[in-house]
């Protein structure tokens, strides 16, 4: 599930152009961590503040995705850190840019959840190999 939700970020920012050096994930069970090693600061523009938005909200997509086709419950790993960030970056001075102020969270959220849907294969196929190495590239 970890993996999953880290796959969901990734795979988001990594289609809107970023560049992404690591994802891993560290621990088993309920212990377990995971994150994206973003190469560079990605609110140059406020294109890019929006698709860095769209991705933070991408690792709670992929999850609950998951939980849908599992039936697993989707509070083994939570989604707060990222939701934090989310709203502590909608508050900044490019949020309020054109590009960005008018989205509400949720057609950010939408747009996160269109790609989750739209590569969900590729997801779950990555996040195997993350699950058993510990760390991809993409
Ligand atoms: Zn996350």
């Amino acid at each position: 599930m970890v993996a999953i939700h880290e796959m969901g970020h990734a795979l988001t920012w990594h289609r809107a152009g970023f560049q992404i050096k690591t994802i891993r994930v560290r621990g088993r069970g309920n212990g377990t961590t995971g994150y994206v090693d973003l190469d560079n600061q990605p609110n140059r523009t406020p294109e890019e503040a929006r698709d860095y938005l769209i991705g933070l909200l991408a690792g709670r997509e992929a999850e609950h995705e998951w939980c849908r086709i599992t039936g697993q419950s989707s509070d083994t790993y939570g989604s707060s850190a990222d939701l934090a960030i989310y709203r502590r970056y909608r508050k900044y001075d490019w949020a309020n840019e054109r590009s960005v102020a008018h989205l509400s969270d949720g057609e950010l959220q939408a747009a996160a959840r269109k790609v989750i849907n739209a590569r969900w294969s590729q997801i779950v196929h990555l996040a195997n190999q993350l699950a058993q190495h510990g760390r991809i590239r993409l």
